[in-house]
């Protein structure tokens, strides 16, 4: 692996001399195990620590698909789909493997007792399987994570609606928390050259999404002057969402717990933010118990939406939190407005109040990852210096179990990264000029 580091380091990117570099039989990856699935059983959500069940092991490198390529991966980012795996919820992700697997000869090498996890990269092009044209070894890359198969005619409109698509290191195996990753060739992209690697793979699989969310027709389609409440906004999602609104021309609500991620949101430049945590701030209690909800808080929070906007109700509500969260959102939108969703965090049960639905034609829309197009487009807004990676902290490969947990206990800022084979932070920008055209802003959207 020495020499793949060192010929990325070097700067080095003929592509005959990447593909002479020799490929590794085995290579350093961030697994949870099959045998392991039942570990957490009986204990509470918040208690499952992600550190018990994620191993940092050497695994054998796949061999290369057709359309496929193999990346030897510089850095990656933690994603709230890793928490998910680590700690077996809603079930297991072998589940996936499994069913995976029984689709093709070639997609039973997924199906394996250990599951490579991660769903973002920056890194370089090793090597390409057969038909793949658009892209060479030597490449440098980022990798959305949309898999998909495309031999039915239902994906051909938008990719998202092929009955085989899949998340890459959710879904699937070889994921980018390792030193070497396997993708479709149709997931690259080019990395943005004024960017560090860990920089650079940080907004990969929340900034698409967030973009079809809001901002794609397939999505809620937001607009110039639109007000759109955005729940979580110091965290992933939500720090990307804030930057597509306000580039958009439209006016955040930024909710987050807490008086410094409310100081992140200023940062980003948002002027409403709404601290929801009952120590500093509002203290809502949409849910009185389990069951019962309380509609009293929800118009609560709406009265302090319309205070912070000169009277005006969301066009568009920002969703992921879910359970908790759902309720106050569908009754904040403004008549014909539009909740938009993505996630259910704090539980996938939903309830709400169909009158306020129904009665004021608001919208339900639901919404996952982004297609090539749309995770194209966005990596464009990242290369052209519009939006900016939001990363707080970087850790090691060896470390990444503790990234996880960070997430999970909700104690992190925007993005997490993890350095796989870059040795340091702060390596891979390849066009300095841009970077200087761009530092102040790089610097005031580094949540660290
Ligand atoms: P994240 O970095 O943890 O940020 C989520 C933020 O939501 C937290 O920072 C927290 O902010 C807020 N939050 C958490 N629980 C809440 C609650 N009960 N009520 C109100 N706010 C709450 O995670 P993320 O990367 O943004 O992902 C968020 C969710 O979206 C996860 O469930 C993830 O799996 C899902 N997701 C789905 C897709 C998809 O394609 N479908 C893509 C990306 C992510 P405050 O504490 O500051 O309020």
């Amino acid at each position: 692996m020495d020499d793949i580091r060192d010929a990325v380091l070097s700067g080095l990117r003929s592509p005959e001399a990447f593909a002479a570099l020799p490929v590794p039989d085995h290579y350093r990856a961030v697994t949870v195990h099959r045998d392991e699935v039942d570990l957490f059983e009986g204990v509470a959500h918040r208690d499952k620590d992600p550190r018990k069940s994620l191993h940092i092991e050497e695994v054998p490198v796949p061999e290369l698909g057709p359309g496929e390529a193999l990346v030897a991966v510089m850095a990656s980012s933690v994603n709230f789909n890793t928490v998910w795996s680590s700690i077996f919820e809603p079930f297991p992700t072998f589940r996936f493997l499994e069913r995976y697997g029984r689709t093709s000869p070639l997609a039973r090498r997924h199906d394996l007792p250990y599951h490579v996890l991660g769903s973002d990269l920056a890194g370089v092009v090793l090597r390409t399987g057969p038909g793949v044209q658009a892209w060479k070894p030597g490449d440098e890359v980022v990798a959305h994570c949309l898999s998909v198969e495309l031999e039915h005619p239902d994906g051909h409109d938008d990719t998202l609606l092929d009955p085989e698509q899949r998340i890459w290191g959710f879904e699937t195996n070889f994921g980018g928390l390792a030193e070497l990753a396997v993708v479709k060739s149709n997931q690259l992209m080019p990395k943005s050259a004024h960017l560090t690697w860990e920089e650079a793979a940080a907004p990969g699989l929340v900034h698409s999404t967030a973009y079809r969310q809001l901002v794609s027709r397939n999505g809620a389609g937001m607009k110039l002057g639109d007000v759109v409440l955005i729940w979580g906004a110091g965290g992933g999602l939500g720090s990307y969402a804030t930057q597509l609104a306000l580039a958009s021309g439209a006016t955040p609500v930024c909710v987050v717990s807490g008086p410094d991620k409310a100081e992140i949101c200023r940062e980003m430049g948002a002027e409403l933010v709404i601290d929801r945590s009952s120590e500093t701030g509002e203290g809502y209690r949409f849910w009185r118990d389990e069951e019962t909800q309380d509609p009293s808080e929800w118009k609560r929070l709406g009265a302090r939406i319309r205070e912070l906007t000169d009277g005006r109700d969301p066009d568009i509500v920002f969703e992921h939190p879910g359970r908790e969260t759902f309720g106050a959102s569908v009754y904040v939108a403004r008549r014909g407005g539009t909740v938009v969703t993505c996630a259910s965090t704090s539980g996938y049960r939903h309830e709400f109040d169909n009158r306020y639905l129904w009665m004021h034609l608001k919208r339900i829309v639901g919404s996952h990852f982004a297609n090539y197009r749309e995770s194209w487009q966005a990596n464009e807004l990242v290369r052209r210096g519009i939006v900016h990676p939001t990363l707080s902290r970087t850790y090691r490969l060896e470390d990444a179990a503790q990234a996880v947990h960070d997430v999970h206990r909700n104690v992190h800022r925007g993005k997490v990264g993890v350095l796989a084979l870059a040795p340091d932070e702060g390596l891979g920008v390849t066009d300095a000029e841009l970077r200087a055209r761009h530092l102040s802003a790089i610097n005031r959207f580094r949540l660290g």
